[in-house]
């Protein structure tokens, strides 16, 4: 079976300002990477739907899917929060962004690819149920793991956050949802400046000091996330793949290098083995340095094909 790379056009037209780090040469930087290392070649290639109201519904308030399709511009720029703005194509890129989670649940959970990659923008992990943050409009990974529990009827869902910025939407979405665990890294004191004191029993926040490296991650994998993880037996895995904990990144203090992001993907398949048939479903998030990121979604991207 294949790893699917699931993407959409629209992901490259939904511009925020000339120089915002968040940009589509993101994508085509992944993109370009993953050809030059040969591995696009090797990867099952689906183009996103659209998530529908209904599905985004599970996890976003009703009044805050309309107001977004209010206030999407025909042209120009909306501003929604200090930093996520909107533009024209902006709406069709964050729906199609949503779709792509729940395709790629419908693959894996279907049996038709071993696992996926979403390769779309705005990312989703700050995006809480009513609210937009942090460049993300709607909460991808959520609306993806609403799909597996509803759908699917999937029991337990582990999502496991590794971008810098603690997942503060997914949090808000599924603190009190017994069925879903988040395991989150993220670099504190930081962005978005929430999650380091309300752990519980099914959110295992780790915040990090600035200038962490691939050892204190294992550690916190290995120590914090596996005994969480073993007790809870996710039947599948999201990851919120975000790249800007790299040591090349310009948003952020760590010290990741790709060899580390190949650890935490192995780290990620054996628990996926050992709980959960092997289903991971991987969504893009943040990663601002474009040769970093190139390299280091290849490399992760090549050890989910590797399953
Ligand atoms: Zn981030």
């Amino acid at each position: 079976m294949t790893t699917a790379f699931i993407t959409h056009p629209d992901t490259l037209l939904h511009i925020m300002d000339g120089n915002h780090p968040e940009s589509p040469a993101r994508i085509t930087a992944i993109k370009n990477g993953l050809i030059k290392q040969d591995v696009y070649n090797h990867l099952a290639i689906y183009e996103s739907p659209v998530a529908t109201d209904a599905q985004l519904a599970k996890v976003h308030s009703t009044d805050y899917i309309a107001r977004i399709r209010a206030l999407s511009p025909k042209a120009g720029l909306v501003r929604l929060d200090p930093d996520t703005a909107m533009g024209p194509m902006s709406l069709s890129a964050t729906l199609h962004a949503s779709g792509a989670a729940i395709l790629a649940t419908d693959l894996v959970m279907q049996g038709k690819a071993a696992n996926a990659f979403c390769c779309t923008r705005p990312p989703g992990h700050h995006a809480g149920r009513a609210n937009s943050a942090g460049f993300c409009i709607f909460n991808h990974i959520a609306v993806g793991v609403a799909h597996a529990l509803t759908q699917y009827k999937v029991k337990r869902v582990a999502i496991i956050d590794f971008d810098v910025h603690h997942g503060d939407g997914t949090e808000d979405i599924f603190k009190y949802n017994p069925q879903v665990m988040l395991c989150s890294t993220f670099q504190h004191p930081f962005y978005p400046h929430r999650g380091f004191d309300s752990r519980t029993k099914t959110m295992i926040n780790v915040p990090l000091a600035a200038n962490a490296d691939g050892k204190t991650y294992q550690q916190a994998f290995s120590h914090e996330f596996l005994p969480a993880l073993n007790q809870f037996k996710p039947e599948i895995i999201y990851v919120s793949a975000g790249f800007d904990a790299h040591v090349d990144d310009p948003l952020a203090g760590m010290n990741l290098i790709d060899q580390d992001y190949i650890w935490m993907t192995e780290f990620i398949k054996l628990v996926a083995k050992q709980h959960a048939q092997g289903r991971i479903i991987s969504l893009l998030e943040g990663g601002y340095h474009l040769p970093a990121l190139a390299k280091a979604v290849s490399a992760h991207i090549t050890s989910l094909m590797l399953a």
